[in-house]
């Protein structure tokens, strides 16, 4: 344990040294230097092997070293840092007197009761040596440590003011860019002129800064240009800046590639490339962006050399960002203006076309409406001409123009019509249905060449109605021009309008020639047009009926339906008129009992666009003279059914009971000849002959007849017949026939039919036969037999290899009785085609031939297909 005791009288020298020392600690200006003079002259008054001085960190919450020394490494004692680190956290700081903690000797460094920090020394080795049985020792270090506190807290205080000063300088920095900021702020929220503005930034920063000289440049002929200048630059500056900066000038260069301010503090004027500036010897830049695009540069330079200062750095900042904000708000309120310009160019075409619509529909001229469209046009932009053009044959023809060309030939030429192929400007926008605009019209567009010199910019747009391009719409300005969007706009707007306005014009024109058509219909056919309020009032009539129905043109118009035939009894009730109006298209028939007439009647309601019924036109036919007519036609058709009906009967009877009286004949006349056979005369033995063959055929005859009259008589069954089926049982029939005459039948497929199926075997038979009986001699009869579906019905053929028929016996070989040949040459009695085409015809079918004489027939005939 080490003691260090209070101090005593001491000689001179020690004095002398203390004193050096603790002069020596106060002089230090420094936390470190305070804290190394102190622990030197410590360890030199102690002798002690080690040392350290440590200050308390608070806001690190522990300690700071400040200085260090080892005398001798490893020379006895435990003389490390970590050693006495150690020491003074293991001594209680609250004790702040010194004290021991090991070998270690502890001296606090206290100012005004508050703790700073401690010197600790390892007093080990120089205590045990005793050398400087000095009794001052502690009594000097306490002075020292005194000291060291003292000069320790006059650097912390000295810090503190330091820290101050530079805080209130910054504020006052950023005071002066706000009053910068705010004085800019003011001035130039009038405006909205970016050269205004820039002149307000000039005199805030020159009022702000004082003494230095300011320059606003814009970017123009890719040269940064002074617009705006402070008064105090030299003729010779302001003749260099405003000739031009390049832009590749290096500190220009630099401020657009950074966009951001940037400060030279030492300008070389050579370097820069900014001639007559020499005399500045720092300058900043600041670059103003708007919209992506480096629009603006502000400068400030400064006759001295040198940083710029925070202030001054603060408040051009300030500036440059105010009045990039301002020239960005002024580019806002300029595209503001513009669209507005363009929403008021348009607004005037609108109003100026409501007004070409409105007058064009009472004339509905098409070309009256494109001159129309051609003054609004030429209203709305500089001077120039407006010629519309539609192609004719292989010329572009003018159709219409507004205003002078201004040349007497290119108006000839204009006149005399433009070849197609040679108008580009027209055929552009002809083909492609796209408008084609040309700022500075290439004069070899329209092969016009000398004609169009001073002509400066076209636009031609092609003129759409009903979706076709019906021609083209052209102006021609004689100066240049940009066509703007407000102009494309406009000149789009015009030419969509236009063309609206021409196919209204034309549905109105055909709108005038369908009621026109209406009218001469209605004045000349025997019908009458009328129309219907909701209420069923009529609401117009017209045509030549009216007359026949007592009326005169106007009269119906205004009164109800019902109350205007009030007396009528078929229209009085109004039933179909009624059914209309609740939105039902209904068509009658009807009676006006007053004039005698039959009318038919459409009645069609029209609905509004809620869908409710608004209207009922209708229009009525005289069908007075078509129903008579119909009548007669009626009555003559029961007629003919009913003297039909009596002749089959007749045929019927006649054949029926002829029978009768022909078989007592026949028999009669066969005992006759029994009787007398043998004995009878030669010509008795032919008249008896004669009169058994007459019986026998006349016998024959009222059977085909009673055949003939059974097609219809008989009950009508159809049902699905199998037309394959029917064939095979024909073919048996006719076996023998076929074998005999070596007949080839070729039979396709065939289909299933509605029908009698003992009538259509009947047709089948028929006809096979007669192929099989009409064959030439010497040429074996070969017969094809197809069917094909045709719609509803199936078409069948019978074709042979016969006699065939002359085409002058097409008609008669269908009459009962009629043949071509005697029964010599080819047996029958002119019955069967006559039967078959009867059983067609009750199938409402159809039955034709054709036929080559020498070659052969092809009968056809068609019967209703199965399903
Ligand atoms: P039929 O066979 O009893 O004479 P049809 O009414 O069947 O009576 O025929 C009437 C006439 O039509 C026949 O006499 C004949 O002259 C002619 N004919 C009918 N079919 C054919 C045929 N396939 N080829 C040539 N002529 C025919």
């Amino acid at each position: 344990m080490t003691h260090i005791s209070p101090p005593e009288q001491n000689s001179d020298a020690a004095a002398q040294r203390l004193l050096t020392l603790a002069l020596q600690v106060s002089a230090a200006s420094t936390r470190s230097s305070v804290g190394e003079t102190l622990l030197s002259g410590a360890l030199d008054l102690t002798g002690a092997a080690a040392g350290a001085v440590f200050l308390l960190d608070e806001s690190a919450g522990g300690l700071e070293t400040v200085a260090f020394q080892e005398q001798e490494a490893g020379l006895g004692g435990p003389a490390c840092l970590a050693t006495l680190r150690a020491a003074v956290e293991a001594w209680p700081p609250e004790v702040q007197s010194s004290g021991t903690a090991g070998p270690c000797t502890v001296v606090p460094l206290s100012m005004a009761g508050q703790l700073l920090g401690a010197l600790v020394l390892d007093l080990g080795a120089a205590q045990a040596q005793d050398a400087p049985a000095d009794r001052a020792l502690p009594a000097a270090l306490h002075l020292l440590a005194a000291h060291g506190a003292l000069a320790l807290d006059r650097v912390r205080v000295a810090d503190e003011l330091r820290v101050r000063t530079k805080r209130t300088r910054e504020l006052e920095e950023r005071r002066a860019a706000l009053d910068a900021f705010v004085a800019f702020t003011e001035v130039s929220a009038g405006t909205s002129q970016g050269l205004e503005l820039a002149t307000h930034a000039v005199d805030v920063l020159r009022a702000t800064l004082g003494d230095l000289s300011v320059a606003y440049y814009e970017r123009t002929d890719g040269l940064w240009k002074a617009r705006v200048w402070s008064d105090d630059l030299t003729p010779e500056v302001v003749a260099s800046i405003t000739a031009g900066v390049a832009p590749e000038a290096p500190s220009f260069a630099r401020a657009v590639d950074s966009r951001d301010v940037l400060f030279i503090p030492g300008w070389d004027a050579g370097y820069e490339e900014v001639a007559q500036t020499e005399s500045y010897g720092a300058v900043a830049l600041y670059p103003c962006f708007v919209a992506e695009e480096a629009r603006g540069m502000l400068a400030m330079g400064i006759q001295r050399a040198g940083e710029w200062s925070e202030r001054e750095q603060a408040v051009f900042r300030a500036v440059g960002s105010s009045l990039r904000l301002a020239l960005e708000r002024a580019e806002d309120a300029r595209q503001l203006q513009v669209q507005n310009a363009e929403l008021a160019a348009r607004t005037r075409v609108l109003e100026a076309f409501a007004d070409l619509t409105r007058r064009l529909t009472l004339h509905g001229d098409p070309y009256a409406l494109i001159h129309r469209a051609q003054d609004v046009v030429r209203s709305l932009l500089p001077d120039g001409a407006a010629t519309y053009y539609e192609p004719e044959g292989p010329l572009w023809r003018v159709k219409s123009q507004s205003g002078d060309l201004r040349h007497a030939e290119l108006q000839a030429a204009l006149d005399a019509g433009l070849p197609l192929d040679s108008a580009q400007n027209l055929n552009v926008p002809y083909t492609s249905h796209q408008p084609y605009y040309q700022d500075v019209y290439d004069l070899d567009t329209d092969q016009l060449h000398e004609h169009v010199r001073h002509i400066g910019a076209t636009a031609t747009l092609p003129v759409t109605v009903r979706g076709e391009v019906r021609g083209v719409f052209a102006v021609a300005l004689f100066g240049r021009r940009r066509w703007s969007e407000t102009d494309r706009a406009m000149l789009d707007t015009v030419v969509y309008s236009l063309g609206l306005a021409l196919e209204g014009a034309q549905a109105l024109r055909e709108l005038d020639r369908t009621q026109h058509y209406l009218k001469v219909v209605a004045e000349n056919a025997p019908l009458l047009l009328f129309a219907t309020d909701a209420q069923g009032v009529f609401t117009l009539s017209e045509g030549r009926l009216l007359t026949r129905l007592g009326l005169q043109p106007e009269q119906a118009v205004g009164q109800c339906a019902t109350t205007l035939f009030q007396h009528e009894p078929d229209l009085r009730a109004g039933t179909w008129l009624a059914g209309a109006l609740a939105g039902e298209s209904t068509h009658g028939l009807m009676q006006v009992e007053s004039s005698g007439i039959t009318l038919e009647t459409w009645f069609v309601p029209l609905r509004d666009e809620k869908g409710q019924v608004s209207e009922v036109v209708g229009v009525s036919l005289d069908v007075t003279e078509r129903l008579e007519a119909q009548r007669q036609v009626e009555r003559a058709n029961e007629e003919l059914r009913r003297s039909n009906h009596e002749l089959e009967q007749f045929a019927y009877v006649a054949s029926h009971d002829l029978q009768e009286p022909l078989r007592t004949v026949t028999s009669f006349s066969q005992l006759l000849a029994r009787k007398h056979g043998g004995q009878l005369d030669e010509k008795s033995e032919l008249y008896l002959r004669m009169i058994g063959e007459g019986s026998a055929r006349m016998s024959r005859l009222l059977q085909d007849l009673l055949a003939f009259s059974r097609v219809t008589t008989g009950a009508r069954t159809s049902v699905r017949v199998d037309t394959a089926d029917v064939l095979a049982q024909v073919v048996q029939d006719l076996h023998g026939q076929i074998e005999q005459t070596s007949a080839d039948l070729q039979v396709f497929p065939l289909p299933t039919v509605q029908g009698d199926p003992t009538q259509v075997r009947q047709i089948f038979q028929n006809l096979i036969g007669n192929a099989l009986k009409f064959s030439v001699p010497e040429r074996a009869p070969r017969i094809t037999v197809t069917a094909c579906r045709m719609g509803r019905e199936v078409q069948f053929s019978v074709q042979d290899n016969g006699i065939g028929i002359a085409p002058e016996f097409f008609e008669r070989i269908f009459t009962i009785f009629q043949r071509l040949h005697t029964r010599d040459q080819y047996e029958g009695n002119g019955i069967g085609l006559s039967i078959t085409h009867r059983i067609i015809e009750r199938h409402r079918g159809r039955l034709w031939l054709e036929s080559t004489p020498g070659q052969g027939s092809t009968f056809f005939f068609t019967l209703p297909a199965d399903g």
